[in-house]
């Protein structure tokens, strides 16, 4: 990503108009290659030009491909294990339905709606009739797995929403790929209602500086992908443009945009006074109807299910809910089992409703999905039907923090299982470097420096000692070549333990770890084992 020398701010060599507010005082302002961030100047193929009437970017090579590429299932997979950016996607919309109060008979529609979350929660937890329109096979998926209406047509070209009029349309970073976007706007402004509202998110092109974090402007631009990058007023130009005279403009953090558009002025009164903080509280609502809907006492819950739940998970740990993320995580046990192992039964039962026995399980299982997820990465042709779980390494680790919410006073035992767990695992990483397909242990190592890491801060914080005879295995000269960062990171972290351990003189301490009864964890890589 380069950005261009006052000197050398060309115009586009064809007789191009912004498309924003059709401007023809165009200049080069920024290049990037779909490559990566890094790419070399010369090896930029995108030129992104500023127009110096209304502040929007506007790239002119070929159409993109964006929507008609064919989903791969791990890719689905992972896609549905991360639901990302749920709250960013609910918050514009969850916002201003919360503000208009009464909503009986009102629909919605959302254009590119993706997997449909968005969908599924203005059905579910606002009570409009919801609807999706997504050409690319995510959308099919989610109508599946989510059990809403979604069409794979394009508004105005033979939809079942061609004669329609809608109370809501929302278009969630989508605008920014059409490369005729005032077609796109007017063909939302004609299926409003009157009194109805359409709202867009968009990347903001006042973003896209040279003092801007580099990450974050790199994906705004999106190589290849974006083709109009809008400024407020280009935005407020081009809706003003097909008939949505009425707006208000906001912005999230710098790089982003939320535009409420209508043709008349009640909508927008409450798109004002609509409050745009409440996201987290809308997510775990949705999140919360969507765990009381599955039967999770009787069935498998959902991958998809878990992942909801996982997020449910996550959002109490952080606000330190202790108790309502471990009865979580019960509710999640039998199916995480089934989905880690599938050969586990799902209706054998716990032998104990044993807190710290949960937690111990949980951990181990969370450590199976990062031997997953590490295998799979490194080689697509081995058939897991289930596939790796995405968030095994996030979800161990608030797993550990919910570890040091109930058992701060005295949580060596449990830790001492952890590292115990997390030293199985690394012996099956030895085995794979002997194995036949050696690369496979780099990536599980790389997975598990993280969180062997967490868990000496937690122990440091916890002033639990450690057994440094559990610890050998970083003694391993391969690990010190291979691994040099995490090494001298784990060198500095058994550093300060050690003086702070000399400091205290903390008694011993000694843990039976032989007690331990439930081990899948040590069934399941016997498995992989066999497969690999
Ligand atoms: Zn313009």
């Amino acid at each position: 990503m380069h950005f261009f020398a006052p000197d050398d701010r060309i115009a586009p060599i064809d007789n191009c108009t912004c498309r924003a507010c059709g401007g023809a005082d165009l200049v080069a302002h920024v290049k990037a290659s779909s490559q990566g961030l890094t790419a070399k100047a010369e090896e930029c193929e995108y030129i992104y030009y500023l127009c110096n009437e209304c502040g929007s970017l506007n790239e002119f090579s070929e159409e993109g491909t964006f929507y008609k590429v064919a989903q791969e299932i791990h890719f689905a997979n992972y896609y549905v294990d991360i639901i990302a950016g749920l709250e960013e996607m609910i918050a514009p919309i969850g916002s201003y339905i919360k503000a208009n109060g009464s909503r009986d008979g009102q629909s919605f529609l959302e254009l590119g709606c993706g997997f449909g979350f968005v969908v599924d929660y203005v059905g579910k937890c606002c009570g409009l009739q919801s609807e999706g329109i997504e050409p690319s096979g995510y959308g099919q998926l989610g109508q599946q797995l989510l059990e809403v209406a979604i069409s794979d047509t394009l508004l105005g070209e033979g939809s079942p929403h061609d004669h329609k009029r809608f109370d809501i349309i929302y278009s969630a970073e989508v605008i920014e790929h059409i490369p005729t976007p005032e077609i796109f706007a007017a063909t939302i402004s004609r299926h409003i209602k009157p009194e109805g509202i359409a709202i867009f998110t968009t990347p903001n092109a006042e973003f896209i500086i040279p003092e801007s974090p580099a990450a974050e402007t790199y994906s705004a631009l999106f190589p290849g992908e974006h083709k109009i990058l809008f400024s407020a007023q280009g935005l407020q130009i081009l809706l003003k443009k097909v008939g949505l005279a009425h707006l208000t403009v906001k912005r999230r953090r710098d790089s982003n945009l939320i535009a409420y558009a209508a043709s008349r002025s009640g909508p927008i009164a409450v798109a004002e006074a609509a409050q745009s903080d409440n996201a987290t509280i809308l997510t775990r609502e949705y999140l919360n109807t969507y765990r009381n809907s599955s039967k999770h006492k009787t069935e498998k819950i959902s991958r998809l299910g878990l992942a909801m739940h996982y997020r449910l998970f996550k959002d109490f740990v952080n606000h330190g809910w202790a108790d309502q993320a471990i009865f979580l995580l019960a509710e999640m046990r039998p199916s995480f089992r089934c989905e880690v192992d599938p050969s586990m039964d799902f209706s054998v039962s716990s032998e104990t409703d044993d807190t710290s026995e949960l937690l111990h399980e949980m951990l181990s299982l969370c450590s199976i999905c990062l031997q997953k997820e590490s295998i799979l990465s490194q080689d697509h042709h081995l058939h897991y039907p289930r596939g790796g779980i995405a968030f095994g390494k996030n979800m161990g680790y608030y797993i550990t923090t919910v570890i040091h919410q109930i058992f701060k006073p005295e949580p060596a035992p449990i830790l001492n299982s952890s590292i115990n767990y997390l030293n199985i695992f690394i012996d099956h990483c030895m085995w794979l470097r002997r194995g036949p397909h050696p690369f496979y242990h780099l990536e599980a190592i790389s997975l598990i420096g993280p969180a062997i890491a967490s868990l000496f801060l937690f122990q440091l914080k916890a002033s639990s000692p450690i057994d440094e005879i559990k610890f050998t295995f970083i003694e391993e000269p391969w690990f010190k070549e291979e691994h040099p960062v995490s090494y001298s990171e784990i060198q500095i972290h058994l550093k300060t333990y050690r003086e702070r351990h000399d400091a205290l003189l903390v008694e011993s301490f000694s843990e039976d770890i032989s007690k331990q009864t439930i081990n899948p964890i040590r069934r399941v890589l016997r498995q992989l084992q066999r497969r690999v």
